[in-house]
């Protein structure tokens, strides 16, 4: 019988389950609104619930762990999340503790956006590289780094929150407090924020068409820039050089092997490849320039997909278990 894993992402607004095949393949998904205000128990009690419910539908699947991704700060090695923002009421939660004991089964947590980058590098764009960098771009921008052969965690699993990482001294304020984080003029959000700017109620512009009337999104201005429309592909080129900006960052810390960009915004990727590209060649340092830099493959079901690989691969060489023990 296929070994199979049930993997869990755990994100602010939807918690998604699945079984997972050892080759990447999911064989039934299930997902839910997180109750994100309703504190750590009840989103454990949807994750149990929703784990019954793919087990339903796979009475005979040989289940041999639980990999999940959730959303940082968490200790991956301890198994504890520590207080992520978009989660209310979760301090130093013992999740792989608590699913442990009543699933009986192995339980591994890894950072969500490191979760995706497994799941890139084993299953989707990276296959074959040995180091990758992989950025998502939506809300906000999150990255993962595997350095190597391994996941890069850092001290206490906090390595590569590439999305506050400062490129420039102005703007509007991050969440996080701080001006001129690379989330903070990049994000989804960022571009989105820019073209309702630009814009105005009522003023006729394809933006505000598509956006009938509201706030602008980043994806109405990718919808709006395929259309041809001048403002909107003004707004992709500055998007487009912010991320060369923080790419190029990214190439002189990390030298990957390869960038891969998930999230919302690599919907629009082919429109800010040729920017993107253009600010590398002249920010990067010769070395660094042929880098490839490649839209994600698995799209949103990468978190799952690594996460399941936390289990299916374990012992594996590259899995980063391989490295908690060295
Ligand atoms: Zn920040």
């Amino acid at each position: 019988m296929t070994r199979l894993a049930l993997a869990f992402d755990l994100g602010g607004t939807e918690l998604r389950g699945a079984l997972v095949e050892s080759d990447g393949g999911v064989v039934a998904q299930v997902s839910a609104p997180t109750m994100a205000i309703a504190g750590s128990d009840a989103v454990i009690g949807q994750i149990i619930a929703l784990a019954g419910a793919l087990l339903t539908q796979r009475p005979k699947a040989d289940v041999v762990g639980i990999g999940i991704g959730a959303p940082g700060p968490l200790d991956p090695k301890a198994g504890i999340v520590i207080a992520p923002p978009t989660l209310a009421g979760w301090h130093d939660v013992p999740l792989i503790d608590i699913l442990g004991k009543h699933f009986g089964l192995p339980v591994r947590l890894e950072n969500d956006a490191n979760a995706a980058a497994l799941g890139e590098w084993r299953f989707g764009a990276g296959q074959g590289t040995g180091s990758l960098v992989f950025v998502t771009v939506s809300t906000g921008i999150g990255g993962g780094v595997v350095a190597d052969g391994h996941i890069y965690h850092g001290r206490r699993g906090l390595a590569a929150e590439i999305g506050h990482m400062t490129i420039t001294g102005e703007g509007d304020r991050c969440f996080c407090g701080a001006v001129g984080c690379f989330e903070a003029v990049a994000s989804g959000t960022a571009l989105g924020r820019r073209a309702t700017a630009l814009t105005a109620p009522g003023d006729g512009s394809l933006l505000r068409r598509l956006s009938a009337d509201g706030d602008v999104s980043a994806r109405h201005v990718v919808e709006a820039a395929r259309a041809g429309d001048i403002s909107a592909l003004e707004l992709i080129e500055a998007e487009a050089k912010w991320l060369g900006i923080g790419f190029t960052n990214l190439l002189h810390l990390y030298s990957p092997d390869l960038i891969v960009m998930g999230g919302g915004l690599a919907n629009g990727f082919d429109l800010l490849a040729p920017t993107i590209r253009a600010t590398v060649e002249q920010r990067a340092m010769p070395a660094y320039r042929d880098v490839p830099i490649v839209p994600a493959r698995l799209g949103d079901r990468a978190g799952l997909i690594g996460a399941a690989s936390l289990i299916l691969w374990e012992g594996e060489p590259g899995a980063p278990l391989a490295m908690a023990t060295c």
